[in-house]
């Protein structure tokens, strides 16, 4: 059996509360990554029932529950901390938590558990989010715990193990930085540092490297219609990774107004909010590391300043430079972030589908007489006619061969994304009916995004008026 290690213990005790996992009555296997326990070079033999619900912990593993303050929606909780989950250790370089592990000393009012719905919610988009190229934490497994977990209603309890670079949020600083606690904040830097930026030479260099990493992310969310949900400082990984997959959702039309989560009412975390919401909890983190970035105040605020306006640049090179590959514009000109831009314009006034919109103009570029696939996306197509005669002027100019550039194309539309009511049936009948099959098969073509798989065609389809899903729960 592989030996777990963990590298948070070396760090002082008021990182975290030590605590082994609550055991749970009748764990039952639901879902394993087989492929995932590979890559860590861990055995399915070794990831048993009984391990991954936290009945058993595992050689090497020092559970604890880590401290993490953050604002949530703007207001700041000075302490959060894992209310309900545990951090096994490390395996290869990479946190294995429990999620829904039982109560913890962070636990404020909750059970410490999780539902299943939302275990397998976190599951099926971590994953897809993996296949589409986007840094994010992973699933490694799910259970059922034999418990009931009472929410609005009962429901049936799970455990997901969530595989991570690490569990360190911009948060983690604020929880030390509330409590004037600059040995804290170092310490924790020094950490993340060793962990996630080696090659960052100073505190500055810290700052910097992790703003490029979220300003990167983000573009790359946008760039295939993701919306987290709940970007709170506690639900910023300071390794860049996506996590904590809660409300988020994927949209169907484009609309960058278009919130999801039933706690988001005044659309603070909307689609095109993302980009302004992630330099808002970056500046939170700098003022965590003022104190590192100078001694002089006024001069530590300067630098975070500078640091900060990195954002905008790094962003904009990776979601234009996205935007430009998704229409199949290798090369730069004058005018292409008009034209994506005026695209991305239409396609809101017209309701047009993200998803499909970009994968049918993969076709349209090699094969004019396939517009008529994407036109008809469009309420009003003329609208898309008028564009696509500026879009083959402009490619044109292009040097790639038509086959290269319809490969190119494909491999960053993708066909399939966890469409709202398709995760919404797969959940329903695993919770209601105990039938996991629509869940693996929803999994097994979200592991491949970016090929064609005629026979679930059905998965790459809007939702019909009826099937429509308005809100998303976090369902904690
Ligand atoms: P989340 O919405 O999952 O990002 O969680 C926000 C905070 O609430 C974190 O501190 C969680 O640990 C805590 N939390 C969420 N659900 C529960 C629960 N069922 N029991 C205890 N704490 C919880
Ligand atoms: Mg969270």
């Amino acid at each position: 059996m592989i030996l777990f290690s963990n590298t948070y213990a070396t760090l002082p005790e008021r990182f975290y509360a030590r605590l082994p996992p609550t055991p749970v009555p009748a764990p039952r296997l639901i879902a394993l990554n087989t492929a995932l326990a590979a890559q860590l070079g861990l055995h399915p033999d070794d990831l048993t029932a009984d391990v991954l619900s936290g009945n058993v912990v595992p050689p090497g593993a020092d559970p604890m529950a880590l401290a993490y303050a953050g604002h949530q929606f703007g207001n700041f909780v000075p302490q959060l901390g894992d209310g309900r989950a545990n951090l096994l250790g490390e395996v290869n370089g990479h946190d294995i938590q429990l999620k829904g592990a039982g109560r913890t000393p962070f636990s404020r009012g909750g059970d410490g558990r999780a539902a299943l719905g939302p275990v397998l919610r976190e599951y099926l988009i971590a994953e897809a989010m993996h296949a589409l190229g986007i840094p994010t934490t992973r699933a490694l497994a799910a259970v059922a715990t034999g418990e009931t977990v009472v929410r609005e209603t009962a429901l049936p309890g799970a455990i997901v193990t969530r595989v991570a670079a690490s569990h360190i949020r911009v948060g983690t600083f604020q929880y030390f930085a509330a409590r004037k606690d600059d040995d804290g904040v170092r310490t924790l830097a020094d950490y993340a540092i060793a962990r996630h930026y080696p090659n960052a030479a100073s505190y500055r260099a810290f700052l910097e490297a992790t703003i490029a990493r979220q300003a990167e992310l983000v573009a790359r969310w946008l760039l295939v219609g993701f919306i987290h949900g709940v970007m709170n400082t506690d639900n910023c990984s300071i390794a860049g990774e996506t996590i904590d997959y809660g409300p988020c959702a994927f949209m169907d039309a484009y609309d960058p107004a278009t919130v999801f989560s039933s706690i988001d009412r005044q659309g603070r975390y909307a689609y095109g909010n993302q980009p302004r919401i992630a330099v808002w909890n970056l500046a939170r983190l700098a003022e965590t590391l003022l104190p590192l970035l100078d001694d002089a105040e006024d001069k530590a605020v300067e630098i975070a300043q500078e640091c900060l306006a990195g954002f905008g640049p790094t962003f904009e090179a990776a979601y234009f430079g996205g935007l430009r590959r998704k229409i199949g514009l290798a090369i730069e000109r004058d005018g292409d972030n008009a034209l994506v831009q005026d695209l991305l314009k239409a396609m809101a006034d017209n309701q047009a589908d993200f998803t499909l919109t970009f994968r049918g103009l993969c076709n349209a570029a090699v094969k004019p007489e396939r517009d008529a696939a994407v036109r008809d996306l469009f309420v009003d197509p003329t609208v898309y006619d008028a564009w696509a005669a500026r879009w083959r002027q402009r490619l044109a100019f292009e040097i790639a061969t038509p086959e290269a550039r319809h490969a190119a194309m494909r491999a960053v539309n993708p066909a399939y994304i966890p469409r709202n009511h398709n995760v919404e049936a797969a959940l329903e009948a695993a919770i209601e009916r105990d039938d996991l099959a629509p869940f693996e098969e929803l999994l097994a073509v979200l592991s491949h995004p970016f090929d064609d798989q005629p026979s679930m065609a059905r998965y790459a389809a809007p939702p019909a008026p009826s099937q429509r899903v308005h809100q998303t729960f976090c369902g904690t």
